[in-house]
């Protein structure tokens, strides 16, 4: 990270208090909150970032999923700049556009599976995922379906946090005390190769997952069913690898009842999994929509897209019936400024080979880690490329969990973040889903960070009588 000389000097002290007083994080506990406040992030380049005090650590988590080009990028910067200088803001409502917004979509129509050629924007993942339910439904109205309204989602799965796409989000605890729209969404189980039923091999797990399906697009009725949504890999719900073919044979099925197969790639988007898109290069299925976000601008810029299929395209374009206009979309629809960062963030990535370099380190970031199985509390080491996950257990054969007042998922992660690496723990899983700008020598130093971290949590954890 550059000295800091050449930038403004924060008053970290006031900004902590301010930030303390009037900032609602999202996803925070208050007990903690309230004793400890927030840390500060204030500088960032390449792989690393650093804080107020200082102290400068490898990110791990890219962000949050989505700096996948990695920090300090001066030339999206300034590809921003250069488009907030000359034209920073205007609709795009009805026939008006602007430069980044067309260029963008024709680039990823070219990007995308050969058959998804229309674009609609918006600010992000939730965002990207309401306004295509939204869009779904229409759909089915237009072609004189309005009965088609419910859309299978799974258990664990995450889909965002606006209204719909909470209740399309499967993961339980997110939801505690808030409301969902049940009435529009039916939870299937979601395929954890890990705590699958014992005794069933990988095959017969997935032979169990397509049969629930059945059962239930039988139980609901397909004449009531508009679309199912899944990640290709779950992400937040514990980076879970679905069984081979599992996808496939969800969208054959999806086919078959005139369901639209949705794929959220949200976080499997742009390069994580070594390719623009995975769910075509990696799952060998072809959606009838694919959502991104977070790498799509690597998280320069607020940007969501719903990539849309000629099929669908052309009952959604066709003109309108009664006369009207397609009544939805954002003030920030194909917002100029996050567009062009978009279109830097592209370039970039094809530039540079990232998708190619995640191809190449992904394999040894995953041999790597599986190297830490031998801790006591390593169940599982599971994903894919630059996107993985720790599972910690108090027992390996029964995969019996920790309480969750050792929070060990937490423990892990600060004697890591004490070593200088951030990794993001959730619940009793620790994620790694790096930049994707590693080299084989940063995944070397984080496995050795790593092992001490395990070392260290271990440690704490005999201490205070959890193992
Ligand atoms: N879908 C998936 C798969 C995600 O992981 C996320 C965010 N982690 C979202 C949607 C929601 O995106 P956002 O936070 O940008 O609204």
């Amino acid at each position: 990270i550059r000295p800091t000389t050449d930038r403004p000097v924060l008053d970290t002290q006031t900004l902590w208090q301010k930030d303390k007083d009037h900032f609602i994080h999202p996803f925070t506990d208050f007990s903690v909150f309230h004793e400890e406040g927030c840390d500060l992030i204030t500088d960032s380049e390449g792989i690393h970032v650093q804080d107020s005090r200082g102290n400068r650590f490898i990110d791990g988590i890219a962000g949050l999923w989505c700096v996948n080009v990695g920090h300090g990028r001066a030339e999206i910067g300034q590809a921003m700049a250069d488009q907030a200088t000359r034209m920073a803001y205007f609709s795009t409502f009805n026939n008006l556009s602007n430069a980044p917004a067309a260029e963008l979509a024709a680039k990823l129509a070219e990007l995308a599976p050969a058959h998804l050629n229309h674009i609609f924007y918006s600010c992000g993942g939730s965002a990207a995922n309401d306004a295509t339910i939204r869009l779904v439904h229409y759909y089915f109205n237009r072609l004189g379906k309005p009965e088609k309204k419910r859309i299978l989602s799974r258990n664990n799965a995450y889909h965002g946090t606006t209204y719909l796409a909470a209740t399309l989000t499967g993961i339980e605890s997110n939801n505690w005390d808030f409301d969902t729209l049940d009435h529009l969404v039916t939870h299937l189980s979601e395929a954890n190769c890990y705590r699958r039923p014992e005794g069933m091999s990988e095959a017969e797990y997935c032979d169990h997952l397509v049969r629930e399906f059945e059962d239930t697009i039988a139980e609901v009725g397909a004449d009531n069913i508009a679309a199912f949504i899944a990640e290709p890999i779950m992400g937040a719900g514990g980076v879970l690898v679905a069984p081979e073919g599992y996808h496939a044979r969800m969208q054959a099925m999806c086919r078959a009842n005139d369901i639209l197969f949705i794929a959220d790639e949200v976080v499997t988007g742009f390069g994580r999994l070594g390719h623009f898109f995975a769910s075509e290069a990696v799952f060998d299925t072809r959606p009838d929509i694919i959502n991104c976000a977070k790498g799509l601008s690597s998280g320069y810029a607020p940007l969501g897209a719903t990539l849309i299929s000629d099929e669908i395209y052309e009952v959604l374009g066709t003109p309108q019936r009664k006369g009207g206009v397609l009544s939805t979309g954002f003030t920030y629809s194909g917002h100029p400024v996050s567009c062009a960062a978009a279109l830097k963030n592209i370039e970039i990535i094809e530039r540079e080979g990232i998708c190619e370099n995640v191809r190449e380190v992904g394999p040894y970031l995953e041999e790597q880690l599986r190297t830490l199985s031998h801790h006591a509390t390593v169940g599982d080491v599971r994903g894919s490329h630059f996107m993985m996950c720790l599972e910690n257990v108090a027992d390996k054969i029964t995969k019996e969990l920790l309480p969750v007042e050792a929070r060990v998922g937490d423990r892990v992660a600060f004697e890591a973040q004490q070593r200088g690496l951030i990794i993001r723990p959730v619940g009793h899983l620790n994620i790694v889903s790096p930049p994707l700008i590693w080299t084989r020598g940063t995944v070397d130093r984080v496995v050795a960070i790593l092992d001490e971290a395990l070392t260290a949590a271990t440690a704490s954890l005999r201490k205070d009588g959890y193992l």
